[in-house]
């Protein structure tokens, strides 16, 4: 087996390899398995950031939100079926925070931690713990943005908690503290890049959505289960000014299966996604529309999170993957193994057997983002 994450040490200047022979003792099933450059679309092992103090983040006792889900995270990127190049996510700055959230929040929530933690709202509290957390899973994409910009791979998965997509410029929410794919999106743009966000975490993310709701230099496209928590993500939230129709929400009822998610990849996701051409794109990545999943209803298979990631794959651009959501261990963990194969080109069959409805609402959505896609017109 395995050793745990928990022995993950920080020692930024030791080599990755090192790093992995230390954590695990899997090292050389893992060599073995290294992919083929004959094989796959890209040569350099994928990039998977995580931090042992993100496993100190106590969202309370009983709390879904838990430790165990990310060690389940990093081991399904373990096996996803090529090596991994695992690294130690650094902290972010208070200053790349202030990218997206005002100061005087920030601060606040430094304090509470700071004071031994407490409640930011009905589902998301914090301890001491909480703080450090933050500031690693904030700048592991920060990190992983950097390393693929020197070229060492153009893949790099997130593990790393709390999540972030509903946390808003002022508020956190949802499990979320502070938006941590908002950050990075903000920090590309302010580069000169165009940045498309896909989130298809099962919940809405309201975070991500308002910080980017009048901008023409980032896409968000969200599909998830509604009616649903947080509320919001109808159809006709397309973002305002010139963010009009940069947002694309799909709207998709429970019992939504694979087959759905990919006629709405096919149909809206890819068309819009080529049109808006980024530089970038960042993937909102919640396995809680996974069958399995204890808070939704949604009845995705781990293999569907790998066709999704697999058509994104075909952009042959940097794609930096956050974990968000995702309750059930081994769902997270075959999924997010999927979720890397897709990454390197692999695109397995989607499930089947979504109602009616989940059909409908993808028609819906299309017809919505016609209004301003001519792409997503082309295909009817
Ligand atoms: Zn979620």
């Amino acid at each position: 087996m395995c050793a745990s994450l928990g022995a993950i040490r920080q020692k930024p200047a030791e080599r990755p390899d090192a790093i992995l022979r230390r954590i695990t003792n899997c090292e050389l099933r893992i060599a073995d398995r290294r992919p083929s450059p004959d094989t796959l679309p890209f040569v350099k092992a994928p990039l998977v950031y995580t931090h042992e103090a993100c496993l100190l983040h106590d969202a309370g006792h009983g709390h879904p939100e838990r430790p165990a889900r990310l060690e389940a995270a990093v081991r399904g990127a373990r096996r996803w079926g090529g090596a991994i190049d695992l690294r130690n996510a650094p902290r972010a700055t208070e200053d790349d925070l202030a990218l997206v959230h005002d100061p005087a929040y920030i601060d606040a929530i430094a304090q509470i931690c700071a004071d031994g933690g407490g409640s930011l709202d009905q589902d998301t509290s914090v301890v001491e713990d909480s703080w450090e957390a933050a500031l690693r899973a904030a700048g592991a994409g920060i990190a992983a943005a950097a390393a693929i910009q020197e070229g060492d791979s153009r893949i790099a998965f997130l593990a790393v908690r709390p999540p972030g997509h509903h946390a808003h410029t002022a508020r956190a929410l949802g499990f979320c503290l502070f938006n941590n794919i908002a950050v990075l999106a903000e920090r590309l743009t302010r580069q000169g890049a165009r940045v498309a966000i896909v989130d298809w975490d099962v919940h809405h993310g309201d975070g991500t959505q308002d910080t980017f709701n009048n901008r023409g230099d980032v896409l968000y496209v969200s599909l998830h289960e509604f009616p649903f928590y947080p509320g919001s993500g109808w159809v006709d939230e397309v973002g305002i000014g010139e963010g009009t129709g940069h947002t694309v929400n799909i709207a998709l009822p429970p019992g939504t299966r694979g087959d759905a998610f990919d006629a709405a990849f096919t149909r809206i996701v890819v068309p819009v996604l080529s049109e808006f051409a980024p530089d970038w794109i960042l993937v909102s990545a919640g396995y809680d529309a996974h069958r399995s999943d204890p808070l939704a209803d949604l009845e995705l298979e781990a293999d569907d999170y790998g066709r999704m990631s697999g058509h994104l794959s075909r952009f042959d651009l940097p794609v930096v993957v956050f974990l968000e959501g995702g309750y059930h261990l081994e769902a997270i963990e075959a999924s997010v193994a999927a979720t890397l194969a897709g990454l390197a080109g692999a695109m397995p069959e989607a499930s089947v057997g979504s109602p009616e409805r989940a059909h409908q609402m993808v028609d819906l959505a299309a017809e919505v983002a016609a209004a301003h896609w001519s792409g997503v017109r082309a295909l009817g």
